[in-house]
């Protein structure tokens, strides 16, 4: 069943976005939470599931479960017709260039891993360095410093200013000679900061840098056109943008997946194997050792469709509302700061609030039926930058609505008193 599209394309504004029909579809947003009406402000740690991915996922298992190339029955082929058939649905969803173009993978933190291990560490020599910014999230960090201290190479961070915006001319300046590759997020998922990821892209470009670009907090909420943005790689994960979790893409330029060699192996990724040697498929396949979350890409393919149908006109529109209405409600709270004032943002709010530990805020906020992060979101070096242990994040989506926000910002006054 395909969603039934909230506005019309050509009418896409907030004033004409049906958030209550786009509510039906997600049946856990009708959930009671401590006996309170659910609010779910958790979305950039993972999104809510509409019916249409569900019964995806359930079709899967009921109709058509087989292991994927490695049948000529009907089911196999069903079962294969639904992977691929998602692996073509991502290739239009990022605009990559060719379907073979994607690897299929579990998340970002594989796809991020793969390019460490596959790209980076065999070309990486004492000296070398990553280039990569302060407000990333771990998995765009750790994975680097662990081929770069394998290889002797090192891992430089660019600066931010206090509004949580990359300091540009700063990350160009650290494009040195040394440098390997460079690794940025999209979108921050502590700060909600859109990174000028064409201008970084083209910067390194100029200098043969190669950039990847950690799509997770982008693909939510804006159609992302990687021949358009102009890296070398992207990464994508699934659970974030209405997926089931352990499914997600890395899109990589031909010419590197083509240099790159496995990093897992195993069944589905070889061409022959003897003891005297294995030759390997072709990219992706190359990449794509062992059964995969078979299930979860046909919930991928739903998940794409439902973007589709909604349309990211309508969902932007609808989100922008959203955060810039959460925003004006949150500073009116006496003591709130909120960490992260970019110029472009989606709608993650990142606050602390004075007097009150974000996690003792976070715990009473959920008596309140009211689902927020608090903590460092893996991002130490970004929590360093600014002084704090952790802050308070309210993430929103596009089934979220004003009332939403009414009942978090009365629920975060009430439990900020309890704390005074
Ligand atoms: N990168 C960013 C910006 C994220 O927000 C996350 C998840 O929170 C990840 C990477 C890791 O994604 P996953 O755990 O799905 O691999």
């Amino acid at each position: 069943m395909t969603a039934k599209p909230a506005t019309t394309a050509s009418a896409a504004s907030a004033a004409t976005f049906d958030v209550e029909r786009v509510r039906e579809d997600f049946p856990l947003l009708a959930r009671r939470v401590h006996d309170k009406p659910l609010v779910y402000f958790d979305n950039a740690n993972t999104s809510q599931k509409p019916r249409q991915v569900i019964d995806a996922v359930d079709a899967h298992y009921r109709e058509h479960n087989a292991n994927v190339a490695r049948a000529v029955h009907q089911l196999g082929e069903e079962a294969t017709a639904a992977y691929e058939g998602a692996r073509d649905q991502l290739a239009k969803f990022i605009n990559a260039p060719s379907r073979d173009e994607v690897v299929l993978t579990s998340g970002t933190t594989q796809s991020i891993n793969l390019v460490a291990y596959s790209y980076a560490l065999p070309r990486l020599k004492p000296g070398d360095a990553i280039l990569t910014t302060v407000m990333e999230h771990h998995a765009n960090i750790v994975p680097w410093q662990i081929v770069a201290a394998r290889a002797g190479a090192t891992v430089k961070a660019a600066p931010i200013d206090e509004r949580g915006e990359l300091i540009v001319e700063k990350f160009v300046e650290l494009l040195t000679p040394e440098v390997k590759l460079a690794c940025v997020a999209h979108v921050s998922n502590v700060l909600g900061t859109v990174n000028p990821v064409r201008e970084l892209a083209r910067e390194c470009r100029r200098r043969g840098i190669p950039l990847l670009v950690d799509g997770s907090q982008a693909v939510p909420h804006r159609p992302v056109d990687v021949q358009a943005l102009g890296c070398d790689f992207y990464a994508v994960t699934g659970h974030k943008m209405l997926a089931p979790t352990g499914t997600g893409l890395l899109w990589a330029r031909r010419e590197h997946l083509d240099a790159m060699p496995p990093f897992f192996g195993g069944g589905e990724m070889i061409r022959e194997v003897k003891f005297s040697g294995t030759t390997f498929a072709e990219a992706p396949h190359k990449f794509e050792a062992g059964t995969p979350n078979i299930a979860g890409f046909a919930g991928m393919g739903a998940a794409i469709g439902y973007y589709r149908t909604l349309g990211f006109d309508a969902i932007r529109a609808w989100e922008g509302e959203l955060l810039a209405y959460a925003t004006e409600r949150l500073r009116e709270i006496p003591g709130l700061r909120l960490v992260g004032e970019a110029a472009e943002k989606e709608p993650v709010i990142s606050f602390l609030v004075e007097g009150a530990q974000a996690t003792d805020l976070a715990t009473l906020l959920d008596l309140e039926g009211v689902a927020v992060r608090s903590g460092h979101h893996c991002a130490h070096p970004l929590m360093q930058f600014y002084g704090v242990p952790a802050t308070l994040r309210a993430s929103l989506a596009f089934y979220n609505t004003r009332e939403e926000v009414d009942a978090f910002v009365a629920a975060l006054l009430k439990v900020r008193k309890l704390l005074m």
